[in-house]
């Protein structure tokens, strides 16, 4: 399928922030998404969860695998509506990369931690584990992503932490829109994890198909699929049930968003960035049903007290990582010991998320346990802080 006018592309993109030559053989989007997949936060992505710890089962999703689900989704959208699969692959592929360790519970612990120096936000630390952490090209730091791709990363910020990100933050300053391949991956994360969460939670036994027959999306698939196969094994009703829901939505984002594109009359990204709204969105009829899912899923698996339990224990360890790494900081690696001495007398004025002012400790500490995988993060943990308690 020919671009559309309104889609990314090379021609239009605002370019990199360290100036380089054009690729020889792949666009620009290409090269974004081969960068990210080749960096080592992408790697860490296989031992990251979102609601169940990495060793609770190997079936069960993980950020790597969640990431992969958001770039196939994204990209049966893209091509649908004509947008730039390879600038909707590499938005997905890297939009998770800035997560901590152990999912939700995880960030808000390390938020916690971060409270007197500058906080702590998963997109924000997204866009830095690409802008700056990754050290891996001898002409500029990170990744040196297009600021299409970097926009798509950032996906919401405080105003307070938009004033201080320059030309990527003043969208949200000025109450812009992203462009239509990250307004996308957007719709398609949410997506995924919803229907993932529902095949997820029923595996778990977290979750019971009694339950989920509340749920307008599922009962009605799950009906049909029962009609039509009245023999089908459980399992395979409910894979195919959810197979069904995702197909429905990403129908109704297509055609939606079809019907708005043409009748907003935009041509061009910059048009797209302008509008009023957004122009990649669900009917309203799906976005009623889909946050009737997503409640659900919110009353019903994400405070199950199973998870809680996990959720407790995982943000004991995110507290006790910290203070011990801010008490003691020589136990830290030595590269992270390095930086806090080169961001000199401890770093202990200044927060530092973003680029531009210098990372104090705590900044360096977050990063560091930002970073951890949950399996790491345990190791670590029963390591430096049971072998005290003991002590
Ligand atoms: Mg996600």
């Amino acid at each position: 399928m020919t671009p559309a006018p309104y889609a990314a592309s090379d021609k239009t993109s605002r370019g990199r922030r360290y100036q380089e030559t054009a690729p020889a053989h792949r666009g620009e989007y290409q090269r974004d998404r081969d960068r990210i997949i080749h960096c080592a936060a992408f790697r860490r992505l296989e031992y990251k969860t979102q609601v169940f710890v990495n060793h609770e089962g190997d079936l069960f999703r993980t950020r790597l695998t969640h990431s992969i689900e958001v770039a196939q989704i994204g990209r049966s959208i893209a091509r649908a509506l004509g947008l730039n699969e390879d600038l909707t692959e590499a938005i997905a592929l890297a939009h998770d990369l800035g997560h901590t360790p152990f999912g939700h519970s995880g960030q808000e612990a390390l938020n916690q931690c971060m409270r007197d120096h500058g906080g702590f936000e998963h997109n924000l630390q997204s866009l830095r584990v690409v802008d700056v952490l990754e050290e891996r090209y001898a002409e500029f730091p990170g990744l040196n992503l297009t600021y299409e791709t970097r926009e798509g990363i950032l996906k919401h910020c405080s105003l307070k932490k938009a004033a201080e990100l320059g030309e990527l933050g003043r969208r949200f300053l000025e109450k812009k829109q992203p462009g239509l391949e990250a307004q996308l991956v957007n719709l398609a994360d949410e997506i995924a994890y919803n229907n993932h969460d529902v095949d997820d939670g029923l595996r778990s036994g977290l979750l019971n198909i009694d339950q989920l027959c509340n749920v307008a999306l599922f009962l009605e698939q799950y009906m049909k699929v029962g009609q039509a196969y009245p023999h089908l094994a459980p399992r395979r009703r409910i894979y195919e049930t959810i197979r069904r829901m995702i197909n429905r939505v990403v129908t109704d984002v297509i055609e939606t968003s079809r019907r708005l594109l043409t009748e907003s009359g935009v041509q061009h990204i910059d048009e797209v960035r302008d509008h009023p709204r957004q122009l990649i969105t669900y009917s309203e009829e799906i976005r009623r049903k889909i946050n009737d899912l997503k409640n659900f899923l919110k009353n019903n698996l994400y405070t199950h007290e199973k998870v809680s339990q996990m959720s407790s224990e995982a943000v004991k360890i995110i507290h006790e990582l910290f203070a011990v790494f801010m008490q003691a900081p020589h136990l830290l690696p030595a590269q992270y010991q390095d930086k806090i001495r080169d961001s000199g007398a401890g770093g202990m004025a200044r927060g530092g998320a973003l680029e531009g002012s210098a990372p104090g400790k705590a900044r360096i500490i977050g990063d560091y346990i930002a970073g951890m995988t949950d399996r790491y993060a345990i190791r670590e943990h029963a390591r430096l802080c049971q072998a005290r308690e003991t002590a």
